[in-house]
């Protein structure tokens, strides 16, 4: 092994390789690198090849801006500093070894199609001049080779691998951040992360996210914090509700790896013995928890799930292609005050309610019988939790297409969804402010007020506010017939 170049009197370095375990507490990979080397090169790569038709959307490109910058100062408070290189990651960590010395490269696992190629990669690349590239789960709670059926296969239907999962594991209490990570002298080049261009240009249509969010460990931290504090506890019932905050929003700091979901399980799981009698928010928050890892075993298994129906006969699906109404609704333009509120909320935070997410994906899979790829992509671009496994899991779930899917032929009525669970239209006003006027009534079905009310209330359907873009009535049949169709 070449002696480093670098070292001065600090021996060999370690190099961690952050990947999507934007974190220092609970980071088996960066722990293992802590006792394996004499100091620690902590690198993060901006490897936009790699990915493909995945490279990260514009939301996630903003957070990772600002995890990076948070991730960067955590490590300055521990002594270190974190490397910032760009380009394919074999080639970067095979100059980093070099340049370095080092001759271990410590990682978290990651089980995107593209992520796995990449890791083979890196392995072949270094190995060429004696690198190992060691690796480490953390990412799951359970690894997907490891949670199987009693016949070893992969689950298919969520409740039983739910069941498996639950009674089998057990979180133990999660690592805290290393108390020094000692640096490497002298630090090897960075780029500066202000060159990359993560964060929009101008327009900055990302302008009010730092409203809506704190991104890095500690605002993870701080939420799931919160989260129980505040709203576990009515979980079961709220977390349906888009006008409350009745869930964790822990989603995009899950999808940056800023906090584990071990620790989360952990930390649940200690608040449950804590309030025995008041539990059943917690027990429903890790069956949703759960949800996620079902979605990685998904797709980890079928590794065509992000693009490919997994029922294979919806291939034959006769879509519609249609470019304005992709585009209305998009903009939150479709006459259904529920679904323009939900895709709004998605384009200022970066984030939409879960039960938001059904309703808006179902109206464009069914009502405007657009493809699912199509809200799958512009979720991805515009998600700051944008997450292959999760996405590709909640679009096939709506299309009906996806492993333990919701049956094609359950289509979610806007209004009725809307009356359920935005009640008081709270959530339509605070995102639909143009029809904000209109009594509860018709806050959710602004198209059958009679004129005098709409007038008294300031608007006029087509003109502020769209009149609706579908007749759902009749859409909804159009929908069941193309699904006959496709059947026969
Ligand atoms: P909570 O209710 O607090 O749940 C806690 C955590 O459990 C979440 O952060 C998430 O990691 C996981 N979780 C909760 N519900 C689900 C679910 N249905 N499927 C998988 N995991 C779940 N989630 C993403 O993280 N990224 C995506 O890109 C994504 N795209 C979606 C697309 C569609 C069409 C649908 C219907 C759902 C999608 N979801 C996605 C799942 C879900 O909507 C979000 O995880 C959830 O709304 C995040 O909010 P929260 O953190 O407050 O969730």
């Amino acid at each position: 092994m070449t002696k480093s170049k670098l070292a001065g009197n600090t021996g060999t370095p370690a190099i961690v390789w952050f990947r999507n375990d934007l974190r220092l507490a609970d980071n088996a990979a960066l722990r293992a690198a802590c006792s394996a080397g004499d100091s620690v090169v902590c690198a993060f790569i901006l490897d936009e090849e790699a990915a493909g038709d995945w490279a990260r959307g514009g939301a996630s490109r903003w957070w990772l801006h600002e995890s990076l910058r948070e991730l960067g100062r955590s490590l300055e408070a521990k002594g270190n500093r974190l490397v910032l290189r760009s380009g394919p990651a074999r080639r970067e960590l095979a100059r980093l070894a070099q340049e370095t010395g080092a001759g271990f490269i410590h990682c978290t696992r990651r089980y995107e199609p593209w992520a796995i190629r990449q890791e083979r990669d890196c392995r072949a690349e270094l190995e060429k001049s004696g690198v190992a590239l060691k690796r480490y789960g953390g990412a799951l709670l359970v690894e997907p080779e490891n949670i199987a059926t009693k016949s070893g296969d992969p689950y298919k239907v969520y409740t039983p691998f739910w069941r498996a999962l639950s009674e089998s594991y057990r979180a133990s209490r999660p690592d805290s951040a290393p108390g020094n990570i000692p640096a490497p002298s002298p630090f090897p080049k960075s780029d500066a992360l202000a060159d990359w261009s993560l964060q929009p240009k101008k327009p900055d249509w990302a302008q009010a996210f730092p409203e809506h969010w704190t991104p890095g460990e500690a605002g993870a931290l701080e939420r799931l914090g919160t989260f129980l504090d505040e709203a576990a506890d009515g979980y079961t019932a709220d977390r349906n509700r888009p006008d409350l905050v009745g869930t964790s929003r822990l989603s995009p700091h899950l999808a940056h790896g800023e906090i584990s979901p071990s620790l989360i399980w952990y930390r649940v799981k200690s608040a449950m013995g804590e309030r025995s009698s008041r539990s059943d928010g917690l027990q429903t928050f890790l069956k949703e928890l759960v949800w996620r890892e079902f979605s990685y075993h998904l797709l980890f298994h079928f590794p065509h799930f992000p693009q490919q129906p997994f029922r294979e006969e919806f291939a034959s699906f006769p879509w519609h292609e249609d470019a304005e109404a992709l585009k209305a609704w998009q903009r939150g333009m479709t006459g259904y005050p529920i679904v323009d509120a939900g895709l709004r909320e998605l384009w200022t935070t970066g984030w939409m309610h879960n039960r938001v997410r059904m309703i808006v994906a179902s109206f464009l899979i069914k009502d405007l019988m657009i493809p699912w790829q199509e809200g799958e992509r512009w979720f991805w671009d515009t998600l700051v939790d944008a997450d292959l496994a999760n996405n590709a899991a909640g679009w096939q779930w709506v299309a009906g297409s996806g492993a333990d899917a919701a049956p094609y032929f359950r289509i979610f009525n806007p209004v009725t969804q809307g009356e359920k669970f935005d009640p008081d239209g709270a959530y339509v006003r605070r995102w639909v402010p143009e029809i904000a006027n209109l009594p509860d009534k018709f806050i959710h079905r602004p198209f059958d007020a009679d004129d005098g009310t709409l007038s008294q209330a300031g608007i006029r359907l087509g003109d502020a506010y769209p009149a609706p873009i579908v007749d759902h009535a009749v859409a909804r049949k159009a929908a069941l017939q193309a699904y006959e169709d496709m059947k026969r």
